[in-house]
């Protein structure tokens, strides 16, 4: 793993508040008007993606998207807020590199996906007015609710779409594209 700026901590430190849910970590989105929190940050995997306008990628693309920077004036201003150097080799990639990302991606995307489903529908299962025991709780299962079509939308491309499609979903997650 390159050495990047830890995401939670380049994310708070632009003075957004993340909140933590299970092993996720939700954003109301900086890029867009976003009523219900639809930003999800994983820690795990060190990037964030935004349900409703697709913007993806790890703590660079979110400080280029964020100040609207080019890839090397966000190392740059990443260095200068006391940060770990970043030891990013940017030579352009190879289609192969390309090809290795985008198959990597789609594993990994695809799991991500599957966990939230499963996490999702095993709350189904319980009584939502019975165990929800705060506001809170019940607004956080209505943003599940909202996002489930979405993430719905995208597993059945990654299970049964074509290269092409699931390319673009790629591109569309990580470069904020339209899906
Ligand atoms: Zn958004």
């Amino acid at each position: 793993m390159e050495n990047k700026p830890d995401i939670i901590a380049t994310i708070e430190r632009e003075g957004f508040t993340a909140k933590r849910k299970g092993r996720a970590v939700w954003l109301s989105c900086p890029f867009h008007a976003d009523k219900t929190p639809s930003f999800k940050i994983n820690p795990d995997k060190q990037t964030f993606y935004c349900f409703s306008c697709n913007s993806g990628g790890d703590s660079i693309t979110f400080i280029e998207k964020l100040h609207g920077l080019s890839f090397k004036d966000a190392l740059k201003y990443l260095n200068l807020e006391g940060n770990h150097p970043v030891k990013i080799n940017p030579k352009a990639r190879t289609k192969r590199d390309l090809l290795q990302a985008f198959r990597s991606w789609e594993h990994e995307y695809l799991q991500e996906l599957t966990d939230y489903y499963r996490d999702f529908h095993n709350i189904l299962k319980k009584d939502i007015l019975k165990d929800c025991k705060t506001m809170d709780e019940i607004e956080e299962f209505a943003e599940d609710f909202h996002l489930m079509p979405i993430v719905e939308y995208h597993m059945e491309i990654l299970f049964n779409g074509t290269d092409e499609e699931k390319y673009k979903l790629y591109q569309g997650v990580n470069e904020n594209g339209k899906v």
